[in-house]
């Protein structure tokens, strides 16, 4: 039985999560949980799982949360890093939204955790923190849940980098694949926020639209899996049902298929090397009829190219695009900048990037974040 502790637990990867772990009540135990400011919904998954270890990252929600179940709820970043180092823990389900989720990240690899890892922000602000915490800490290993990383980690299944040509991360393209570039200074929220393939939150739909959530994901699979940025490419695939593919040196290809439901990663990650049973939707590719790739549009899709450039100048760039952009996508939502003024930001932002002498520490990234966020809310006004 492994005892899992899920943060992030009340938005769409928590749930999937939660319907995973429903199907093997043999396998797992939901042992502790945490949410930004939804403690309603805490409170229901609280008495639906027994669970008393729980975590609100909002001060007041957890007072709410408190009141309303009769017993003490953990606040704040303190909170989740005590549940994500529990002893008595052997799974943290990483499916926190955003920056905050990196130190959670760290905290469970030093104690030796496995960390099934949704917080693709925690290998772009602190890569190579993570990998030099993952040397010290032999037993901690992470397996991502990101459809895409999670196919990468099946076609690798554990081959080494030297035997690898390239990695291939597909894209859906999102909701402005075929929209003229023109039209792209006058995308609404509502444009971009009705993603055609995947129904997720917020941040991550606008990051879709824009590219850059496939950015990240580049970033994130640079760090993931060793692989040289030259060696790493984006293939629009407007079906998503290809989730990424590895080229190996004898010029096989390999690629994970799937429908694009979570909860086949989810489980992947928590299972991994073994394969259990799933109730979730399953291809049939005689009704799928026609899969095609493109490759991506740099030109209308900057965010993409900004994300590459990041990664390759490495240091404290990504997390400062990383930052800034979480702030500028808060402000595309709210209606204060256009779409097109994220791009246009971002470079800006990373035009100051310090640069750093040796190996990126975790003060230099955080530090970074906090300047990044600065930056774009001066910019936005
Ligand atoms: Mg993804």
């Amino acid at each position: 039985m492994k005892r899992v502790c899920l943060l992030g637990a009340t938005g769409s990867i928590g749930d999937s999560t939660i319907s995973v772990l429903k199907q093997h009540p043999d396998r797992f135990q939901l042992h502790s949980i945490a949410a930004r400011d939804n403690w309603k919904k805490i409170a229901g998954l609280a008495r639906e799982f027994n669970i008393k270890r729980i975590c609100m990252f909002s001060e007041t929600a957890a007072k709410e949360l408190s009141k309303e179940l009769g017993f003490p709820v953990l606040a704040g970043m303190d909170g989740l890093l005590e549940l994500a180092t529990e002893g008595d823990v052997d799974i943290v389900v990483n499916a926190l939204m955003g920056a905050v989720g990196c130190l959670p990240t760290l905290a469970a690899i030093e104690q030796g955790k496995h960390i099934a890892l949704a917080n693709k922000e925690t290998m772009v602000m602190a890569g190579p923190v993570i990998q030099d915490s993952l040397k010290q800490h032999p037993k901690a290993f992470i397996t991502p849940i990101d459809s895409e990383h999670n196919a990468i980690f099946q076609c690798l299944a554990g081959r080494p980098v030297e035997e690898v040509k390239n990695l291939q991360i597909t894209a859906s393209g999102g909701p402005f694949r075929e929209w003229p570039m023109e039209k792209f200074a006058s995308i609404r929220v509502e444009d971009a926020l009705n993603h055609p393939v995947w129904s997720m939150g917020k941040k991550i739909t606008i990051d879709s639209a824009s590219m850059m959530n496939k950015g990240l994901e580049v970033i994130e699979a640079h760090f993931l899996f060793h692989i040289p940025y030259e060696q790493i490419k984006v293939v629009v695939h407007p079906q998503s049902m290809v989730h990424s593919l590895v080229q190996f040196r004898d010029g096989s290809l390999l690629a994970q298929l799937g429908a694009p439901d979570m909860k086949i990663p989810i489980q992947v990650a928590l299972t991994w090397p073994e394969r259990l049973l799933l109730e979730s939707a399953h291809l049939d590719l005689p009704a799928l009829a026609k899969l095609t790739f493109f490759a991506p549009d740099f030109k209308k899709f900057p965010c993409l190219a900004l994300a590459f450039e990041a990664g390759k100048l490495g240091g404290v760039v990504p997390a400062m695009m990383n930052a800034a952009n979480e702030i500028l996508v808060e402000a595309f939502l709210n209606g204060n900048i256009g779409f097109m003024d994220i791009p246009r930001h971002l470079e800006t932002i990373m035009a100051r990037a310090p640069t750093i002498q040796g190996r990126l520490d975790l003060s230099h990234a955080l530090a970074a974040d906090a300047e990044a966020r600065k930056i774009a809310v001066s910019l936005i006004n």
